[in-house]
């Protein structure tokens, strides 16, 4: 994989299955080479949502990127991340958006893992967020970076900043305050996902 764009001052064009429009923004700030051009799939029109069997981040990750491929013919980069929580066996995982159901909202997902951590004293509640993010090329080769945010669930929600459980999460780069308590620069600089990206920019860079 080089990092030139695809000819002569045309950009790589990739497309990002995401509709997420802060996400798009980090893998923008983050993956600035130059030549290259990020759109979402949600800027090129409407098509139906993939369903994410796969039973790992990477799994599901691939699932997304493959099938934007499929349907745009153009190089494609997918995420999939979530929380998990070590006295839960690793619960919530790859179930993260829907752990108190299918529709669930992010203070539904968040009450139920505080009733499932409710016996759980302080030193027994560690957990980490985890990214996979997977690159496919113009030729369909793929790039696999992961990244990791360890830190612990606390006993109630505090923070208006983020997304899902980022009101539980207490990181352990950050003593004392939760995930939604950060700004955003200051979360992307600690993430999980930060540092998928960060990973995935290096692999970039040597191929
Ligand atoms: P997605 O793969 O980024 O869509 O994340 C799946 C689910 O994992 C989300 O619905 C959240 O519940 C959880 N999650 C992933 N990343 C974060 C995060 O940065 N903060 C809080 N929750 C997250």
């Amino acid at each position: 994989m080089s990092l030139r764009s695809s000819d002569q001052g045309v950009p790589r064009r990739v497309v990002v299955a995401t509709k997420n429009p802060g996400k798009l923004e980090e893998i923008r700030a983050t993956l600035a080479f130059p030549g290259w051009e990020f759109v979402s799939e949600a800027e090129l029109g409407e098509w139906p949502d993939v369903e994410e069997t796969g039973e790992t981040f990477v799994a599901n990750a691939r699932i997304k990127a493959l099938a934007v491929r499929e349907h745009t013919g153009l190089a494609s980069l997918a995420d999939d991340s979530g929380l998990e929580v070590d006295a839960l066996d690793g619960e919530p995982g790859v179930y993260s958006s829907r752990y108190a159901g299918p529709c669930a909202s992010d203070a539904e997902n968040n009450s139920r893992l505080l009733l499932a951590l409710q016996d759980a004293p302080v030193l027994q509640r560690t957990a980490r967020f985890r990214c996979a993010m997977v690159f496919i090329d113009d030729d369909g080769n793929e790039t696999v970076s992961q990244g990791a945010c360890e830190g612990s669930i606390g006993f109630e929600a505090r923070g208006n900043g983020g997304f899902g459980y980022d009101p539980l999460f207490l990181p352990d780069a950050v003593p004392g305050r939760t995930m939604a308590e950060l700004t955003t620069r200051e979360k992307n600089m600690i993430s999980h996902r930060g540092a998928a990206l960060r990973a995935l920019r290096e692999m970039l860079e040597r191929d």
